[in-house]
């Protein structure tokens, strides 16, 4: 972080502590997202054509959490069982 994200931080939230400031950025989203753990991100890659064009690599906004990494509820992942053959 530079001094200048710095300076921005104190003009917004005032002379306090960080610990405050993520307090009320957070405010109710106190469960982390069990998509995105907590980064509010999604890698993403589009694959190119072998010789031609590279992979592209890029993030997006997390689609559960909306980008806020944490959540008001706390959210477990959801697994799909089928049947897919017998042995
Ligand atoms: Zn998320």
């Amino acid at each position: 972080m530079k001094i200048i994200d710095l300076k921005r931080l104190m003009n917004k939230y005032g002379d306090i502590k960080i610990s405050e400031i993520i307090q009320r950025e957070q405010g109710r989203r106190v469960y982390e997202c069990p998509k995105c753990k907590g980064t509010g991100e999604e890698n993403k890659v589009e694959y190119g054509i072998q010789g031609y064009t590279p992979d592209r690599h890029y993030k997006v906004k997390c689609d559960v959490c909306y980008g806020f990494g944490y959540t008001e509820k706390q959210l477990k992942t959801k697994v799909k069982t089928e049947i897919i053959g017998y042995e």
